[in-house]
């Protein structure tokens, strides 16, 4: 008898293990989808710091239970925060999605500052009266997200948010048919939204910010008010105020306790904001990323509690938005070549060199901004001065590597007896003329150079910079095609995957389009990715599933 009930049971365990029901967004299977963005998290920390995970639910969670890629890299060249984010909300590349970079010229719409990614004038900011910043929205993501499909194919039951301390990593990961994105007001740390979802903070999100939360974590992080995102947001605490909020958001709204899959993204700011500061190899980072192991467990081992069904029925996809270069310094110590530049010389140099060619004597502004690795040029002055788009744009394609150089102090003559330090350069130039006609060399940079063209620069050039160049003076960024930039871990928790480690050479855009084939709907509008089969449990049919249980 005993050892029926045996057998009997380890038939009911292996048909709930093995051959897992059906998924499907329509019948909430699983109950919450949630997307994990860590930023500037480079695909190597989870192994490097791998002995520091003591947690069972925090990293382990995707490292021991979950199916983890450890070869994840983007498929473009401007490995950036916003682009970024988009690129994982809507499984698409900056060809797709439109975002290039955190800010940009738009001439339409402003001539006196670069519009940020998520700003939009038409909005106000919502949860914080005395904050100073504009409102936002997804206007400028020009595709949409797994969550916004969720939406759609459930047709508004299914609950989509984004939390983050950024404005863009909440607004463009969750997209444009949330019912909330939220984030925080850099000055006060008070969680705001704008207009464009609503006139005032859901009672939650009010109630959070009356809490003395943010008290709290201002305190652990020894910082003074009024210097929230900066110096708060650099701190380890700055993680665990985001997901309480994220609690708050999930107890308050009830996701997870619906009849269709919900949809929440969180980012995770901190690790970027520091990472600028100090650099990958810093211990301060080490410590950012174990406290932040520490912390997903503590938000996990809740979500378990507080979803119907617990961590059974919630997937997770967990990856980094970019990676990111050593500190120059660092890489020097180590014997490879890196540099720094003045992007702000370079400019100046460029602006001069095209005045001596199309208005020498004169001093007119022809770029509107350099932030590597596009130059955005100024079509009034250049127009004025009767230059076409394809003249003024191949001229600072030609222009570049020598005016780069020319910032430069000059090179040592005569024989070193140590070794000497490595100098910048530009290796390639783009214009975007070339990129829309698609006449763009067919190699391998050729591909991440298309994938980073977007018309809403408007005339513009792209740069490959050499390899560990840093367009700044201190610290540390991230922005090229190389490898270090575009490594990102991925991993997926949950029900529907294999757990294991896989060394499939895979991609960001996957996680949209893996999500979006489990959850039986269509993947987001300008989709470019893999749905990643080898992770997936094999699927049987409930009707085989049950005439295994009859037999
Ligand atoms: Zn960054």
């Amino acid at each position: 008898m005993r050892k029926c009930l045996v057998s009997f049971l380890l038939l009911v365990v292996s048909l709930c293990v093995e051959l897992p029901a059906r998924a499907d967004a329509y019948h909430a299977k699983p109950k919450l989808v949630v997307v994990l963005v860590i930023d500037q998290f480079r695909g190597d920390y989870l192994d490097r710091y791998r002995d520091d995970f003591k947690t069972k639910n925090g990293f382990n969670l995707f490292l021991k239970q979950g199916a983890y890629f450890t070869d994840c890299y983007y498929d473009y060249a401007n490995t950036i925060t916003a682009p970024g984010h988009s690129t994982i909300g809507t499984g698409a590349y900056t060809n797709g999605h439109g975002i290039a970079q955190n800010e940009w010229w738009d001439l339409k719409r402003s001539t006196t500052h670069p519009i940020s990614s998520v700003e939009d004038e038409r909005y106000a900011v919502v949860g914080d009266p005395a904050s100073k910043e504009t409102g936002a929205s997804p206007r400028n993501e020009q595709a949409s997200t797994l969550g916004d499909e969720v939406v759609l194919a459930t047709q508004g039951r299914a609950k989509l948010f984004g939390v983050s301390l950024k404005d863009r990593a909440a607004i463009l990961t969750s997209g444009h048919a949330s019912k909330g994105a939220f984030w925080v007001d850099h000055a006060s740390g008070k969680f705001i939204t704008s207009t464009y979802w609503s006139k005032q903070l859901p009672a939650w999100a009010q109630a959070f910010n009356d809490s003395g939360r943010r008290d709290l974590a201002t305190r652990e992080a020894g910082a003074k008010p009024g210097h929230f995102y900066e110096e708060v947001g650099a701190h380890p605490a700055s993680v665990s105020y985001l997901l309480d909020f994220a609690k708050s958001l999930v107890a308050g709204e009830q996701l997870g306790r619906h009849d269709v899959t919900d949809v929440l993204t969180i980012s995770i700011s901190s690790t970027d904001i520091l990472g600028h500061r100090v650099g990958p190899d810093a211990p301060e980072q080490r410590a950012m990323i174990d406290a932040i192991d520490v912390d997903l467990d503590g938000f996990f081992t809740w979500l378990d509690k507080n979803v119907d069904g617990g961590m059974g029925n919630v997937w997770v996809a967990l990856t980094g938005d970019h990676g990111v270069a050593p500190v120059v310094a660092v890489a020097e110590k180590l014997g490879m070549p890196a540099a720094m530049f003045d992007a702000k010389k370079l400019a100046a140099e460029v602006n001069d060199r095209l005045n001596q060619r199309f208005s020498p004597g004169k001093n007119s502004k022809y770029l509107l901004g350099l932030t590597m690795p596009y130059v955005q040029l100024d079509p009034r002055t250049l127009e004025q001065a009767k230059v076409t788009e394809a003249e003024a744009e191949q001229a600072v394609a030609e222009i570049l590597p020598a005016a780069l150089e020319a910032t430069l102090p000059p090179e040592e003559k005569g024989i070193s007896q140590v070794r000497l330090p490595s100098r910048p350069l530009i290796r390639r130039v783009y214009t975007r003329t070339q990129m829309e006609a698609g006449q763009i060399p067919a190699t391998e940079e050729g591909r991440l150079i298309l994938h980073s063209y977007s018309s809403s620069l408007g005339w513009f050039v792209m740069a490959s910079p050499g390899m560990y160049e840093m367009s700044q003076r201190t610290g540390t960024s991230h922005y090229s095609s190389y490898s270090y930039d575009r490594h990102v871990p991925l991993a997926f928790y949950g029900s529907a995957f294999v757990p294991g480690t896989y060394h499939d050479r895979v991609a960001p855009v996957d996680i949209a389009a893996t999500f979006a084939s489990l959850l039986r709907i269509n993947q987001p509008s300008a989709s470019v990715g893999q749905v990643l089969t080898m992770a997936m449990r094999p699927e049987t049919g409930e009707s085989v599933s049950q005439k295994a249980v009859r037999e």
